[in-house]
């Protein structure tokens, strides 16, 4: 399996001239691709990059950039176009939700972008990272930009860039940024995971994951977000707070990789925060799971180490999963008091976290895609 992944380093040890030289590009950049979007506006049959012929960039001969930049630009006047034009796609849940209930569009004709020169997107036919010799680690090598123009910019290796071209090759794209730099990668894994451990895991305030092997794992969860919630809104503690958080959850999922060897990861889908808040009995319980950001993340960081480590990621609803009984499926919410869990009808008494994640691998496994990984 292909995966992509992507690592930012920022521009900061650029020199003034350098930055200088990079924002006459950023400059002319935009002024092409704005050139480009005025064409495909007028030119819908041109839909995908291979129609990009050089009879069309060649078009902005008016420009100092080479045939090669001109490409660049015209490709992301092209991605931007026919992202505007794609209506649906643009919609998020939210607009989508509203709608339904409208009864009718949100949205009207679409509007044709702009490209404010924020940001490049670039091929490696004019931009390459090149390792160093001296402090700096990296180079950024802008070349055939513009006729007799190159430049290098000095970019800091950081943690991730490391892990990342440990497992893959370098630099498929650059997207350069005012500020920083965004490398991708692209990585082959191999295929899934034929043996190992088949897991669900129940997310939560006290313990950040509780397996269905009866692990509690990541319990400072807790004091990393009140310490969060204790501090300024987007202030500098706020933020260092914010990070630790965001460290301890990457770390902590990373262990429990290392520690297990795992076929197959079971989570709830994000819960819905709207179906929480309308009952008033629940708001006490959901206090104690994460917030949806929080969660996202969690699922996110979960989802990227399956895929880097071979191992099915698969969700399931979060109905109900913390009040049905795992020996003799009866389901009512008072079988759940806090992390208590104590079955009305069979008297089945265990951790509640823990019955969550039973419930959550036994509701994909007995499931509709279960069959294939019942052992
Ligand atoms: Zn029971």
């Amino acid at each position: 399996m292909k995966i992509t992944r992507s690592s930012k380093t920022s521009l900061k040890s650029a020199t003034a001239e350098k930055l200088k030289i990079l924002n006459e590009i950023f400059h002319e950049y935009a002024r092409v691709v704005n050139f480009f979007i005025a064409y495909f506006w007028e030119h819908p049959e041109i839909k995908s990059e291979n129609q990009i012929k050089a009879e069309i960039y060649s078009l902005a001969d008016d420009s100092w950039f080479t045939a090669r930049m001109r490409q660049c630009a015209a490709r992301e006047a092209l991605s931007m176009v026919t992202g505007a034009k794609n209506i649906e796609k643009r919609k998020n849940s939210i607009e989508l939700e509203l709608e339904e209930l409208l009864g009718e569009e949100i949205f009207g004709e679409p509007v044709k972008p702009v490209h404010k020169g924020k940001k490049m997107t670039l091929s490696s036919q004019v931009v390459r990272v090149e390792k160093g010799r001296n402090s700096f680690d990296l180079w950024l090598v802008l070349s055939s930009v513009g006729k007799e123009m190159k430049l290098y910019i000095p970019l800091k290796k950081h943690r991730q860039f490391i892990r990342w071209e440990k497992l893959g090759k370098t630099a498929s794209s650059v997207v350069i940024h005012r500020e920083y730099v965004q490398i991708s990668f692209e990585i082959e894994t191999g295929e899934k995971k034929e043996e190992g451990k088949i897991i669900g895991i129940d997310a939560g305030i006290n313990h950040l994951m509780t397996t269905s092997e009866r692990e509690f794992i990541g319990n400072d969860i807790k004091h990393l977000i009140s310490k969060i919630k204790r501090k300024r809104q987007g202030s500098e503690a706020y933020k260092r707070a914010k990070k630790e958080l965001s460290y301890y959850i990457h770390k902590t999922v990373k262990d429990l990789f290392a520690d297990n060897n795992l076929r197959l990861v079971v989570t709830e889908k994000l819960k819905n925060l709207k179906l929480n808040t309308k009952e008033k009995s629940k708001t006490k319980e959901f206090r104690k799971t994460l917030s949806n950001w929080n969660y996202r993340e969690l699922l996110r960081i979960i989802q990227m180490r399956c895929e880097e480590n071979r191992v099915f990621f698969r969700s399931v609803s979060p109905f109900k999963t913390s009040q049905r009984c795992p020996r003799c499926t009866h389901t009512q919410r008072e079988n759940r008091r806090g992390e208590e869990f104590e079955c009305l009808k069979c008297g089945y008494a265990e951790q509640a976290d823990y019955v969550g994640s039973l419930n959550i691998l036994h509701r994909f496994l007995t499931g509709r895609y279960g069959a294939g990984f019942k052992t």
